[in-house]
């Protein structure tokens, strides 16, 4: 028996309170008595208490000593548990309503809460509205979260006519977790907790949108319909979530893609983008912007789109990425041997082996515009960001073991500087080797010391994902946030030690013997097709002036200014400018609002005055009715100058938008 000044009865705990004080209690106290004991206001405020760093409710009896930290609206664990709660009060609503109802799982997730019901008929936009009316109904009567530890035996009782949670209780079979149920008021769930002590504490929430989902998300069993709310603990945090749920849809590339005309998706063609003649101009002016980037220090090469697994089966697709890939019937075996390449890796290993190196030659750094296919699941299929068929800027690069600090240095500046161009801020991520791998952890030991070694030299933060690596080997991350706060995943730079063994890559040393080089992946947008998404919501569709598929619209004030205005855009042509001509038989106001809609960086309108002294009535995209009149030769200096430089302007149409806030900074 071990004494000392902390050492307690067999049925006493001891609690540390952050501020080194200590409560002594009899085990099996309530966290709320604890909490009262230290200040009834405190006890109001509090949502939930934390012992060990383990989050508990009020109501739970504590069993051990330990750090006893009390969570209120200060602490962000406070908000995970509301929403969690307003889960189960979401379910107790749509029980009252629809009793037939079977529940499935209800937990918070990063912006609120869902919960997954079983019926027979789906949800409408009207049941939504009831069950949030409901909803207040439930928490107007306070119902206290009650917590019960029950066995395996009692928890099937109780849930007889529950199959879903009946499933979920075989998993305890066996095992010696607690099973514990809640209810409040009338309605139990099987949950571990922890929840608010009772409904009243939900007080700003809202019901987003309903979606089917896979019990357990599993295709292959029942859809569910998933009801998605958000919670916040003050009001205007909520409000500020809605209007950013409102700017979005606003932005949404789907919508913005059609009324822009950018392009088209068929649903003859799953995945698959058609782009129109304006979709295509932005998409070419992406690709030549990288090309240009990259035309000093990578080599482009153009390699085939179909490949016989032998290939696949030596660089290991075959084994771990087949169920992604689009297998092809080749007519002469009679086999399904063939594949569609779902990356460029493979084919330019294939050509750096095919060839002999010297280490002076390297790094060498290949770069390849390819069309790519990957067999993604037709239901996860959405507008650009998740497609079938797309295409990277993708690129390895083939280098000495003594080159990779320099090199993960100098990718870094390039992908930095790229997103700069848009006005996009990046935070880098560290991942490391995933369950599912090939290679020994030897070489992923070395591959992750050295890439680390590597991110660490260029002094930038960094975050950790552990077990997020690819399956050959690990990488940074390039997480952008775009104009309203959203992080999306794009760029990438990956270290693989694996691909140079698969390949029998090799080099000739200084000592004029043969050595493995290292490989790195790298993309910089991710795929076009996305990355496009991404800029068409980061701007609005309000695209700088470089990237605007139509940069200057002419606009005749009557036909006598058609001539004149025909040579202006003439004029433009032949400096590069992507001018058109507007003089259809419509009123000025008109042409000028449908100039606006489709978000043309400039319009210029030519009456008798500016026909007469070379000038135009220059209108700017986000300056309102202002009209500047300026000589035509200073109005293309200046394009041809923003085109040159990619600058972030003109402004989007309305003040929330980018390039605005850019160009103000
Ligand atoms: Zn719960
Ligand atoms: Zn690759």
């Amino acid at each position: 028996m071990i004494d000392g000044p902390l050492a307690a009865a067999a049925d006493m705990i001891v609690l540390t309170l952050p501020d080194g004080s200590t409560r002594e209690v009899p085990a099996g106290t309530l966290a709320r008595d604890v909490v009262g004991s230290i200040g009834a206001r405190l006890l109001q405020a509090s949502y939930a208490v934390a012992v060990n760093g383990e989050v508990l409710d009020l109501m739970t009896p504590l069993r051990a000593s330990g750090a006893f930290v009390v969570i209120t609206d200060k602490d962000p664990r406070a908000l995970g548990v509301l929403r969690h709660s307003g889960a189960h009060i979401l379910a107790t609503a749509v029980r009252r309503l629809r009793p037939d109802a079977k529940i499935g799982f209800g937990p918070a997730i990063e912006d609120g809460f869902y919960y997954d019901f079983e019926v027979e008929k789906p949800f409408t936009p009207d049941d939504l509205a009831a069950f949030e009316a409901e909803m207040k109904k439930v928490i107007a009567e306070k119902y206290p979260f009650v917590r019960e530890e029950v066995t395996l035996a009692q928890a099937r009782e109780r849930f007889v006519d529950d199959p879903l949670k009946l499933e979920r209780l075989d998993d305890f079979e066996g095992s010696d977790e607690v099973i514990s149920t809640y209810t409040d008021g009338p309605f139990i769930d099987l949950c571990r907790g922890p929840h608010v002590p009772d409904t009243s504490y939900l007080k700003h929430f809202k019901l987003l949108s309903i979606a089917g989902a896979y019990w357990r998300g599993d295709v292959k069993r029942q859809m569910l319909q998933r009801i998605y709310a958000t919670a916040f603990l003050k009001k205007d945090d909520l409000d500020a979530h809605l209007h950013r749920i409102e700017e979005s849809r606003k932005r949404d590339h789907r919508v913005l893609g059609k009324s822009l005309d950018l392009f088209q998706l068929f649903p003859v063609a799953p995945g698959a983008v058609f782009w129109t003649p304006k979709g295509t101009t932005l998409y070419n002016t992406l690709e030549a912007f990288v090309r240009e980037r990259q035309q000093d220090a990578f080599k482009e090469i153009k390699t085939p789109l179909l490949y016989n697994k032998a290939l696949w089966e030596q660089s290991g697709h075959w084994g771990k990425y087949r169920e992604n890939m689009f297998l092809v019937l080749d007519n002469e075996t009679g086999e399904h041997d063939m594949s569609l390449k779902p990356m460029n890796c493979p084919s330019h290993h294939l050509y750096f082996a095919s060839h002999k190196h010297s280490y002076r030659d390297l790094p060498m750094r290949y770069v390849t515009f390819d069309v790519l296919h990957r067999n993604e699941l037709s239901g996860a299929l959405s507008g650009l960001t998740r497609v079938r068929q797309f295409a990277q800027d993708d690129c390895h690069v083939y280098l000495r073991e003594d080159q990779i600090a320099a090199e993960v240095q100098f990718l870094m500046t390039f992908i930095l500087g790229y997103y700069e161009t848009f006005g996009l801020t990046a935070r880098l991520k560290f991942a490391t080797r995933p369950e599912q791998r090939i290679g020994s952890d030897e070489l992923w030991d070395r591959a992750e010391g050295a890439l680390r070694a590597a991110l660490e030299s260029t002094g930038r933060e960094y975050e950790m994902k552990e077990g997020d690596g690819a399956f050959y080997g690990p990488k940074i991350d390039f997480d952008v946030t775009d104009s309203i706060g959203r992080a999306w995943q794009l760029g990438t730079i990956q270290l693989d030690y694996n691909a140079p063994e698969r390949f029998d890559l090799t080099y000739t040393g200084d000592d004029n013997t043969a050595h493995r080089p290292v490989v790195i992946h790298r993309a910089v947008s991710g795929s076009f097709e996305r990355f496009i998404a991404i800029l068409i919501e980061h701007f609005a569709g309000a695209f700088p002036v470089w990237l605007s598929p139509e940069q200057v619209r002419v606009i005749p004030i009557a036909s006598d200014y058609n001539e004149q205005s025909e040579a202006l855009v003439q004029r433009m042509k032949a400096l590069g400018i992507r001018a058109t001509l507007d003089a259809r038989n419509e009123t000025l106001n008109y042409r000028i609002r449908e100039g606006e809609v489709q978000k043309v960086p400039y319009m210029c309108v030519i009456g008798r005055r500016e026909a007469e002294e070379n000038t135009v009535a220059l209108r700017i995209r986000g300056a309102g009715k202002k009209q500047d009149i300026l000589p035509v030769d200073d109005f293309l200096a200046r394009v041809t100058e923003e085109i040159r430089t990619r600058a972030l302007v003109p402004a989007a149409p309305d003040a929330s938008t980018p390039a605005e806030t850019e160009t103000a900074s």
